[in-house]
C-alpha cells in the first residue's frame, strides 16, 4: 500500500431509522443492536462527546432539582409554621393557612389520630385538625419523632 493511499470505508448506512435518545442523531445500522446513544468521540478541540453520560447527568440534575424544590417548600414551610406558633393566635383558620402558602396536601405525611382528627406533619411542626370543632392548631415536636416515622 502507498503511503499516499486512501482507505475507503464503507459508507454507514441508516436504513433502520434508529437515533440517539440524547441527541436525535441518526445511528448506523452496523452499530450494535443495543446501543441507543451515539458513540463517545473526541471532537477536534479535544473535548468529549458522550451523549450517555450527557443523558444521564441531565436526568440526575433533574431529579436533585425536585429534592431541592421540596426541601426548599418544607423549609420556608417550617419557618413560618415557626413564626405562626410564637404569635400564639387564638384562632387559625384554613384561610390563615392559605395566605401563608402552607399546603397541607404537602406534607410529609398524615394520619388520622381519631375519627374527627387529622394530623399533618412537616419538620419541627404538624397541623392538627379537628374536623368536629374545626379547630387548627399547630404543634411542635422532636425531629427526632419525624425520622422514626418516616425511616
Ligand atoms: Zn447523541
Amino acid at each position: 500500500m502507498n503511503k499516499y493511499d486512501v482507505i475507503q470505508l464503507p459508507f454507514p448506512a441508516y436504513t433502520i431509522g434508529r437515533t440517539c435518545r440524547h441527541c436525535d442523531n441518526p445511528i448506523a445500522d452496523h452499530e450494535h443492536a443495543s446501543r441507543i446513544f451515539c458513540p463517545k468521540i473526541i471532537l477536534p478541540d479535544g473535548s468529549i462527546q458522550n451523549c450517555k453520560d450527557d443523558y444521564w447527568a441531565e436526568i440526575r440534575k433533574k431529579e436533585s432539582d425536585i429534592y431541592k424544590i421540596i426541601a426548599l417548600y418544607q423549609k420556608k414551610v417550617s419557618t413560618i409554621l415557626g413564626y405562626v406558633y410564637e404569635l400564639n393566635l387564638p384562632e387559625i383558620t384554613y384561610e390563615t393557612l392559605d395566605s401563608m402558602g402552607i399546603y397541607l396536601n404537602r406534607c410529609l405525611y398524615s394520619s388520622a389520630e381519631e375519627d374527627d382528627m387529622m394530623s399533618f406533619f412537616f419538620v419541627d411542626f404538624s397541623i392538627t385538625i379537628h374536623s368536629k370543632t374545626n379547630t387548627i392548631k399547630i404543634i411542635k415536636y422532636d425531629q427526632e419523632l419525624l425520622k422514626q416515622e418516616l425511616y
